[in-house]
């Protein structure tokens, strides 16, 4: 389990990328109160640029963890995913060929 904690920085329209939502999304009172306010996550709101949101990454990153692009960091997420679901179906793929001999 690797922490990080992301400091997220709002872009020039005031968006981030959230990862309990796992989109970019727009930093405004309704977003804070209806998730952030919940949210596990959360540990802050960057000095009033962004929010800090502390997760489990297995990215090779320092921590903290400064994110300036939310497009970036939702397209380096996504390829995360795809390399995890990847380790998943090669597992699956070896219990099948270990349950055929
Ligand atoms: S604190 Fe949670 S809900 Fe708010 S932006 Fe971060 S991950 Fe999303």
């Amino acid at each position: 389990m690797t922490m990080i904690t992301h400091i997220n920085l709002e872009n020039s329209e005031t968006e981030v990328y959230c990862c309990l939502r796992n989109r970019i999304i727009r930093l405004d009172d309704q977003h804070k109160h209806q998730f952030c306010a919940g949210c596990k996550m959360f540990r802050g709101e960057a000095g009033g640029r962004g929010v800090e949101c502390r997760w489990d990454d297995p990215r090779n990153l320092p921590d903290p963890y400064v994110v300036t692009s939310p497009q970036d960091e939702w397209q380096s997420n996504q390829e995360r995913k795809i390399q995890l679901h990847g380790m998943i179906d090669t597992t699956s793929q070896r219990t099948e060929e270990t349950k055929a001999g």
